[in-house]
C-alpha cells in the first residue's frame, strides 16, 4: 500500500454531527473527497440539504439524519439508519457544538447544564452508542472536536464551561482509547484554534486583537483546514495513533 493509499477512504463509512455547516461540513467534504459514504447528522434541515446537495457531487453516497446530539434515542435511530442505509460505521466524528459567554458569578445552572447536554453528554453518549457497534466488528476510528479552550484560558471573553467542556472531551478521549485500543478502535481529538465559523460570527472583529492578531501566523484558521486533520485521524494513515489530541492553531498555544 503506497502512503497516499493509506489516506484513502474508499469503502469506508462516516458520520460527522454538526455536518452541515463550519467546521463538521469541512470534514465531512474533505472526507467524501477521499472517497468515504458520508452521513450528516444535524437539526436544522435546510442548512442539512443544501450540504447534502454539495456533498452529492462528489461521487458517494451521502445522507442527511435529522438529529439533536442530546437525545439518545436520536443518535440510536441515527446508528440505525446510517448501518440500514450506507453499512456499518467505520468513522464517527463528534463535531456538533456550542458556545456562549458566561460570567461565573452569574452563570445560570440551566445554562451550564445545557452546554454540557451538547459538549461533553453528547459526545459520550453517541462516543458508546457508535462505539457498541466497533468494538464488536473489532474496528472504528473515533474524532472528537475538542478546542485549545480546553487546553488553555480564552481572553478576552470569559466561557469557563466551554473551556472545561472541551477539557473533559479531550480526557474522555484518552480514557476510551485506552478501554477500546485491544478492540481495534481509535479514539482521537483535534484541538483547533480560532477557525472562521459561525459560532462566534459577530465576535471575530471585536476580538480580533486577541483572537487574531495574537495568533504566531496572525490570521484565523479556515474550516477547511481543520478537514486534513480529521483525514489522518480517519484513515489508515493514523493506524497507530490513538488517545492523542492534536492542537491546529496557527501557534496560538506557543504563548
Ligand atoms: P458552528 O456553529 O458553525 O456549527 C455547529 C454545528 O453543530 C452545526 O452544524 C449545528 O447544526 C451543530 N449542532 C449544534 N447543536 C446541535 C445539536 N444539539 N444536535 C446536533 N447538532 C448540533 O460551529 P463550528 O463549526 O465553529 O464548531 C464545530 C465544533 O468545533 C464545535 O464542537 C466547536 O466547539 C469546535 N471548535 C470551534 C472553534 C472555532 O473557532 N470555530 C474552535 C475550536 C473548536 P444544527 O444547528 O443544524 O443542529
Amino acid at each position: 500500500m503506497s502512503i497516499l493509499d493509506k489516506f484513502s477512504m474508499r469503502g469506508k463509512v462516516s458520520v460527522i454531527t454538526g455536518g452541515n455547516r463550519g467546521i463538521g461540513r469541512a470534514i465531512a467534504t474533505g472526507l467524501a473527497e477521499a472517497g468515504s459514504a458520508i452521513a450528516i447528522a444535524a437539526r436544522d434541515d435546510a442548512k442539512s440539504e443544501a450540504t447534502l446537495q454539495e456533498l452529492g457531487q462528489l461521487g458517494v453516497p451521502v445522507i442527511a439524519v435529522r438529529t439533536d446530539v442530546a437525545s439518545r434515542s436520536d443518535v440510536e435511530a441515527l446508528l440505525e439508519r446510517v448501518t440500514r442505509e450506507l453499512g456499518p460505521v467505520d468513522v464517527l466524528v463528534n463535531n456538533a457544538g456550542i458556545g456562549f459567554h458566561a460570567d461565573a458569578l452569574t452563570l445560570k445552572d440551566e445554562e451550564w447544564q445545557k452546554l454540557f447536554a451538547i459538549n461533553l453528554d453528547a459526545v459520550w453518549k453517541a462516543s458508546q452508542i457508535f462505539g457498541n457497534q466497533m468494538v464488536k466488528r473489532g474496528s472504528g476510528s473515533i474524532i472528537n472536536i475538542g478546542s485549545i479552550s480546553g487546553c488553555i484560558i480564552n481572553r478576552p471573553q470569559w466561557h469557563s464551561p466551554y473551556g472545561i467542556s472541551k477539557a473533559a472531551v479531550h480526557h474522555l478521549t484518552r480514557s476510551l482509547a485506552a478501554e477500546w485500543a485491544s478492540s481495534g478502535v481509535r479514539v482521537n481529538a483535534i484541538a483547533p484554534g480560532y477557525v472562521k465559523t459561525e459560532i462566534a460570527s459577530d465576535e471575530y472583529e471585536t476580538y480580533r486583537h486577541y483572537w487574531r492578531d495574537e495568533v504566531p501566523m496572525q490570521r484565523y484558521a479556515t474550516p477547511e483546514e481543520i478537514a486534513p486533520m480529521a483525514l489522518l485521524l480517519a484513515s489508515e494513515a493514523s493506524s497507530f495513533i490513538t488517545g492523542s489530541v492534536f492542537t491546529v492553531d496557527g501557534g496560538y498555544t506557543l504563548w
